[in-house]
């Protein structure tokens, strides 16, 4: 490991890294040679102590990422040591299914690759440009390991511009179809990978679909906002409830209904902004037992805090009016920035604005499958709060 260049690190910075905090500030790194950006690089203390081997990028907010702590080589070696210690570590943990996310990122010891697994077909995204630098290293190592029927790559994130990254979309390894069908909790569900949204589907929301589909009674009214292919309308559905769908996305709302169709269940699925929906629509369909506010990730950095805890306020205080006495919502909040606290307090508002009284009934994180290290609190992103009016 002798020929990676050697950055050296501010005084006092060295115990989150020992601590296990993978990412490197700016600012944080003593001046100094610097390798090309998306490069290998060995960090050490302000005293020369062996730090962790990880990969740089000036460009980057966080120039400096973790990928192991041991003085070692990052090869394809490594990235299959790494994938086979995230597939034993998920063994049993996901079974009422075919999919499963494999590789979360730093909570998987592969900072900046994210990989879901559907019925065998792999659907990767690459957010740094560290980690698309040793794709030489961990492509091999990812068709080894897991030997997948197919692998398409969905790298269109946002967070990959400042990384100095174009989106990429298209197909990696195999015979990748644009759509692929897998099962949850006895659903069929086709998930679709070119033309959708993420890697094609959240399974980071199976744990919460599945409480929901435990808890809902057969005749209850369930409104699903934010729907994307259905996965909570349908859940609520095949367990007796009355279920309707809303989300803006065309390709989702197709595929929505084909996963009706595919279950033998009716649930109107509606093209709409949720925001409106709730205001205009919803009120023709009568009062819910359920409503289920799950949008997407606003804030992606601090400064969009505000606007996330403004449209949650605002679906809230849009979908109280429209419960049962004793009826219940779920909002889920994706984005690491609003933190659960907060995302109470947000609805502690919306109840006090419409003069309506709210009990918290729990709250559900992200899926087992979506580990996240409890040094590395940015990896916990995804909370439902459960929610019951009086
Ligand atoms: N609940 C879904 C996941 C939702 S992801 C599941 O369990 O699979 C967030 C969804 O919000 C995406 O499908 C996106 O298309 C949708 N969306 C974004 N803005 C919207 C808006 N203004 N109105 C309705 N849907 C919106």
């Amino acid at each position: 490991m002798n020929d990676l260049v050697t950055l050296n690190l501010a005084p006092g910075k060295e115990k989150k890294i020992r601590g296990r905090y993978p990412w490197v500030q700016r600012g944080e790194l003593l001046p100094g040679p610097r390798p090309e950006d998306g490069a290998l690089a060995r960090l050490v203390d302000h005293e020369g102590r062996f730090l962790a081997v990880g990969t740089y990028n000036g460009a980057s907010r966080f120039p400096f990422r973790v990928m192991t702590l041991e003085d070692e080589a990052v090869d394809e070696g490594f990235f299959a040591r790494r994938f086979k210690a995230a597939l034993a570590a998920r063994e049993r943990l996901v079974t009422d299914t075919d999919a499963r996310r494999v590789l979360f990122s730093e909570a998987d010891g592969v900072p900046g690759l994210i990989v879901d697994d559907y019925a065998g077909h792999l659907v990767l995204q690459v957010r740094t440009l560290g980690a698309e630098r040793l794709r030489d290293a961990w492509l091999p190592a990812l068709v080894d390991v897991f030997a997948p029927r197919s692998i398409f790559e969905k790298s269109d994130m946002a967070g990959r511009e400042e990384e100095g990254l174009a989106p990429v979309t298209g197909p990696v390894h195999g015979d990748c179809p644009p759509v692929v069908r897998m099962t949850e909790s006895g659903l069929v569900m086709e998930v679709p990978i070119l033309g959708g949204l993420k890697t094609g589907g959240y399974l980071d929301q199976r744990n919460s679909r599945r409480l929901l589909a435990s808890l809902v009674r057969p005749g209850q009214k369930v409104l699903d906002c934010f729907c994307y292919t259905g996965g909570f309308a349908l859940a609520a559905a095949r367990s007796g409830a009355t279920a309707y769908g809303v989300d803006i996305h065309p390709v989702a709302i197709e595929s929505a209904r084909t996963n009706a169709r595919l279950n033998g269940l009716e649930v109107p699925f509606v093209q709409a902004n949720a925001f409106d929906f709730l205001v205009e629509e919803a009120a023709s369909l009568g009062q819910f037992d359920w409503i289920i506010l799950d949008p997407p990730a606003i804030a992606k950095d601090k400064s969009k805090r505000d606007s996330l805890k403004w449209a949650i306020w605002k679906l809230v205080c849009r979908a109280l009016p429209l419960l049962a006495p004793g009826g219940r919502l779920v909002v889920c909040n994706c984005s690491y920035q609003l933190p659960l606290a907060e995302t109470i307090d947000v609805c502690r508002l919306a109840a006090n604005d419409m003069g309506k009284s709210l009990f918290l009934e729990g709250v559900t994180y992200q899926d087992l499958d979506h580990p996240a290290p409890v040094t590395f609190p940015e990896a916990l992103y995804l909370k439902c709060v459960w929610l019951r009016t009086e």
